[in-house]
This record gives C-alpha cells, structure tokens and sequence, in this order.
C-alpha cells in the first residue's frame, strides 16, 4: 500500500484525514504544526504525538519532499532549485532576497498550456498539474533549508511573501492552488497574510471569481497588452477571455480582495508593446479598474525571437503612466545570471507538445493601438540596419 503524503492536506484536509484514523482534529493541528512550522518529516521526532498515533502514521503516511536536481545560487542572493516531478518533469522555484522581506516564487504546472509568447514556460508546453502537495513541497522545502541555512532564530521566517508565478498557470490548477493557498496562509502552517500571498494569472476569468469566493489573495494579471488584437497575440488566452471581461473580472476579485488594487504585469517588448500609444491606452484602462502596474523587462530566451525593449524606452512609458497618476514601477530583474528571472523557468527543456515549434513558426503581429500593423520580424530586422 502506498505511504500518504501529508504535505497535500491543508488543516481541514488533514483533520478529515486524522479522524479516519480514529484520532481527534487537535492531534491533526499538532501534526500540521510538527510537519510545517518545525520542518519535521519523521514521525518519530513529534515528541508530543502518542506514541501509538506516531506508530500508526509510520504505517500508512509521509512527509516526503520534491527531489532536488540542483541549486544555484545568483551573485545578487537570489537562489533558484529545480525540483523533479518524476515522469521526466522538473519544476523551479526561486527564492528572492530584499532588505525587509524574502519571496519565494512558487511553480504551479510543469509547462504551461496557455502558450505566451515572451515565456519560456509557455513554449515548453503543457506536461501536467503540480498536486498541491507538490505546490506545498516548494515552500516547505525553502523554509525550512533557508532557516537552517541562513542560521535564523527561532521563531523567525525566511519566507515572508510567496508570488505563484514561477512555472504554470495556477488558475487552470485551481484545485490544487487551493489547499496549498490554504497552508501558507494558515496560522498554523506558514501564518502568511493573504496580502502577502500573490497569484498571478494570464485572465482565467471564471476562476478569477472563483478564487474571489473560495480564498481571496493579492492578485496580479498579465496584461502585456491595451488592445485584443495585440493580446490575443502574445497571450491566447485572450481570445476566449477578452480584455473588458477580464476587467470586469478584476472589479469582482475587488470587492473581498486583501488589498485594494490588482496589479497589472507588463512585459516590455521591444517594438511590440512598447510604445507612448499603448501606454496611453492602458490610462485608459487603468480608468475601469484600480490598478498598478508592474513594467517587466523582458527576459529573453533563444527561441522567443523577442527583443527586451531598451531602458530609455521603458522609462519613457513608466512616465507616461505615471504622469496620469497610475502608480507605475519597473520590476528590478533578479537572478539574471542564473536564468531565474521571469520567464526564463524552463525546467527540463523537453518539448512533449512541439509547442515551441508552433510558436517560432507563425509571424507576430504587432498591432499599434491606431489599427496599423507589421510583422515584427521585418521590424526588428529594420532596427538592425
Ligand atoms: N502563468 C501566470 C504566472 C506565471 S508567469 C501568469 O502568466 O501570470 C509570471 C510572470 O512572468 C507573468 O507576468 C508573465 O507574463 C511573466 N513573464 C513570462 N515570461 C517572461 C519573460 N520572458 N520575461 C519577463 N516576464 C515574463
Ligand atoms: Fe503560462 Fe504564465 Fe508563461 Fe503565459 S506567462 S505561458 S500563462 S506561465
């Protein structure tokens, strides 16, 4: 028979789990506190379990972790890990230091199936949903290795924020995303407060109401563009869940979210994008929705065939927003050289859904917001010349 492992409960999970042991919910919040706020994975060392309880869970349940591939270590302190998934998959997660908190950027899928443009994820493909226990796994494993090896005081974390935007989708994996959402915001697991804990999504809308009524958290959509046309591009999703739809997602997910804004992510592309018009055009939509917005450089990967779009511009249309009062920052890139940065989570480069093929193959269009067109390949070739 094979072992439970107790990293996919959240508390209700693992109370419903205990009771069919015959034991009591305090012994599953005893438990939960054992295995997430110390790190413990053996039974044995739950000193205040019965001994008959910890004899019992021996024979039919774990606390087994993800395999570690490897590690690296970025020179600005940003750590990334890659994890095996089994079946050939990995997945990466990446640990971001600052002065006042440490985020950890969680993966939810290995691969992703909306298939963006500018992600590195996107052009894997889609291989399969992380269980939530595998979600978890990330945190735990990253808490409790950072503690031991940052050498921090009791009682003190090392993970203070967590963004589900590493690999994957995590609202096409909401029933996972779920149950993991719900230990880390657990007082008796990780105690992190919902605004502290941000998913971040390509506009799965009905799940975007879903979450709103199930485990409302900071949210973050990547927008990357004004208009349909030029969405409907570089992030496909958006031909089945448009921009003003998607807006009016957003204003839903307001009304019982922790904080009072949606963050807009906005990948900057190099003559795609990038432009004074667009940034004009997303104040306009910045006038349907609280807002701000987070401006990404592009991180480039080989096959993307984009191009980051250069500092003075994305300066220049930072400004822009700024000037119509729309809090604006450009997101520092971290872990650059050790490819940790956004987008460039590949994990095992294996192309199970040529997926890559399909993209490199078809031109982008690139849309300006006023109608006129050109494919961007000649675009960039008339920038080299
Ligand atoms: N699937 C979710 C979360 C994971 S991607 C989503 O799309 O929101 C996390 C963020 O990284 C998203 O805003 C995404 O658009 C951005 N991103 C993806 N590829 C990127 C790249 N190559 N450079 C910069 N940002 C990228
Ligand atoms: Fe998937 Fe997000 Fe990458 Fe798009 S940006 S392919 S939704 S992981």
């Amino acid at each position: 028979m094979s072992l439970t492992n107790l990293l996919e409960f959240d508390l209700d999970g693992l109370a419903a789990y205990c009771e069919r042991l015959g034991e009591k919910r305090f012994r599953a919040t005893q438990l939960f506190r054992w295995i997430h706020q110390k790190g413990a994975s053996d039974f044995n060392a739950m000193s205040d379990l019965a001994k008959s309880l910890r004899d019992k869970l021996a024979g039919v349940a774990c606390v087994t972790p993800l395999a570690v591939v490897s590690e690296q270590a970025s020179t600005d302190g940003t750590i990334k890990w890659l994890f095996d998934v089994g079946g050939g998959n990995a997945v990466e997660t990446v640990f971001i230091p600052e002065d006042d908190r440490g985020t950890l950027c969680i993966s939810s899928q290995a691969g992703c199936a909306v298939g963006c443009r500018f992600c590195s994820t996107g052009h894997q493909g889609f291989s399969r949903n992380l269980t939530a226990g595998e979600i978890v796994a990330q945190l735990w494993f990253a808490e409790h290795h950072l503690r031991r090896r940052l050498n921090l005081a009791a009682g003190d974390r090392a993970i203070t924020n967590v963004v589900m935007m590493g690999m994957g989708e995590p609202l096409q994996n909401y029933s996972a995303l779920v149950p993991a959402l719900r230990v880390m915001l657990d007082d008796h697991g990780y105690g992190l407060s919902r605004r502290r804990v941000t998913v971040s999504t390509s506009g799965v809308v009905p799940m975007i109401d879903r979450l709103r009524d199930d485990c409302p958290v900071a949210l973050a959509v990547s927008l990357h563009a004004p208009d349909d046309a030029l969405r409907d591009d570089l992030v496909p999703l958006n031909r089945k869940y448009p921009i003003a739809e998607l807006l009016e997602a957003c204003n839903r997910y307001l009304d019982k979210a922790p904080r009072d804004f949606i963050t807009f992510e906005y990948c900057m592309l190099d003559g795609v994008n990038d432009t004074p018009e667009h940034a004009r055009a997303l104040v306009r939509i910045s006038q349907a929705v609280s807002c701000k917005f987070n401006l990404i450089p592009f991180n480039p990967f080989p096959q993307s065939g984009l191009k980051r779009s250069p500092r003075e511009r994305v300066t220049a249309f930072a400004q822009v927003l700024q000037d119509a009062g729309v809090v604006t920052t450009v997101r520092k890139t971290r872990g650059d050289d050790i490819d940790a940065a956004c987008g460039q989570l590949a994990g095992e480069v294996q192309d199970r859904t040529q997926a890559h093929k399909r993209m490199t193959r078809a031109p982008i269009r690139v849309h300006r917001p006023a109608s006129e067109s050109a494919d961007i390949t000649s675009r960039s070739k008339e920038g080299r010349s």
